[in-house]
């Protein structure tokens, strides 16, 4: 994988710190989605294989669509059981923070894992990281953590034979939901070759696919054509299609955490358009996902007006503004764009 994977900093040193069993604590992005949880319990279901003391740490709950991962009850949130994390945080040796680079991604864990004395291991494909790890293994090219994950497996750790089925269903629901079910300009013949040995390893690719996508209550289905039929508002000045909802609306079609996935992607499905925007209103914040095509920078978008950041077609923000503002701010930017969006 040479020029796509980059190797893991100072790989001996870690090996030497792995050849002993070790108190390991895995941690990931705020609301985890499909590659963050694939990756942590897949870097798990290996470690405990390994004679290590491991445990997974989520800053928050996540969907239900992940809950049947293998050895998803071993996972501990921290907002419902603080002290254990950080308790787990603070004795770890080593901390393994995946699928984000800014310690500002996990929240209050984030000055947790600061403050530990244990090393700390990045795995990560995101721009800009902050540099608060030891060790790193990190692609902006690579589709998705959990590939990372495989590569560190296999080529660094050279440990290819404890890819068991457990380690493989995960990472390949890491690769699956990053890549939008292999669909992304990520997705590589060298990607398809590590899902070929997921597949190979116990990865029942129908089964995961089903499990994730085919899994909806009655009330996200709905809410998904209350989304399309009333909510989208298409600005065809400037190829953009946006989406817009409020609590009270998430609370009539009683829409739960990770819900909302994937809503954004029906509205860039429309011809012509390259930037949709799906903006919504939580309890305390208001959050946008954007999704472009092409070389329209979507994270740029969110980095400089709404704090956040992403990748170059998927990307997220947040604002304190009331909602109605944060969509006429969003509107009020698109002249800025103008031209790139009407390439
Ligand atoms: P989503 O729209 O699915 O919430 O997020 C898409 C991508 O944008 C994520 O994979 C993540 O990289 C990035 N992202 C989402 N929200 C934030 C945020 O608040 N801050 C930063 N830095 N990145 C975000
Ligand atoms: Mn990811």
């Amino acid at each position: 994988f040479a020029g796509i994977l980059q190797l893991m900093t100072d790989l001996e040193t870690l090996k030497d710190l792995l050849a002993e069993p070790r108190r390991i604590v895995i941690t990931t992005h705020h609301r985890p989605d499909g590659d963050a949880m694939g990756s942590s319990l897949g870097l798990f279901n290996y470690f405990i294989q390994k004679g290590h003391y491991v445990k997974v740490v989520a800053p928050t709950d996540y969907p239900y669509f992940l809950h049947w991962l293998p050895n998803n009850p071993e996972v501990i949130i921290y907002t419902e059981k603080e002290e254990e994390s950080k308790k787990l945080v603070a004795d770890a040796e080593l901390i393994f923070c995946l699928d984000f680079n800014t310690l500002s991604r996990i929240n209050e864990l984030g000055e947790e894992v600061r403050k530990s004395a244990a090393k700390k291991v990045m795995i990560d494909h995101h721009l800009e990281p902050e540099g608060f790890d030891d060790f790193r293994h990190w692609s902006i090219s690579a589709c998705a953590t959990a590939q990372l994950v495989y590569d560190f497996i296999v080529n660094d750790l050279k440990d290819g034979k404890f890819i068991n089925k457990d380690v493989a269903t995960c990472l390949y629901t890491g690769i699956m939901t990053d890549s939008g079910s292999f669909r992304f300009p990520t997705v590589t013949s060298d990607l398809h070759r590590i899902v070929a040995n997921l597949i190979d390893a116990g990865a029942e690719n129908w089964r995961i696919h089903q499990l994730v996508y085919d899994n909806s209550t009655e009330g996200r289905l709905k809410f998904l054509g209350y989304c399309l039929s009333s909510k989208l508002e298409v600005l065809r000045e400037f190829n953009t299609a946006i989406i817009y909802i409020s609590k009270e609306e998430i609370r009539k079609f009683n829409i739960q955490v990770g819900e909302t996935e994937g809503i954004v992607n029906y509205a860039l499905s429309i011809n012509g358009i390259r930037l949709a925007a799906f903006i919504v209103e939580r309890d305390d914040k208001v959050k946008l996902s954007l999704r472009s095509t092409g070389d329209f920078p979507a994270n740029e978008i969110c980095k400089r007006y709404f704090d956040g950041g992403g990748h170059r077609n998927a990307a997220g923000g947040q604002s304190d503004l009331p909602l109605i503002e944060v969509v006429e701010k969003f509107k009020s930017i698109l002249p800025e764009y103008k031209t790139l969006l009407l390439q």
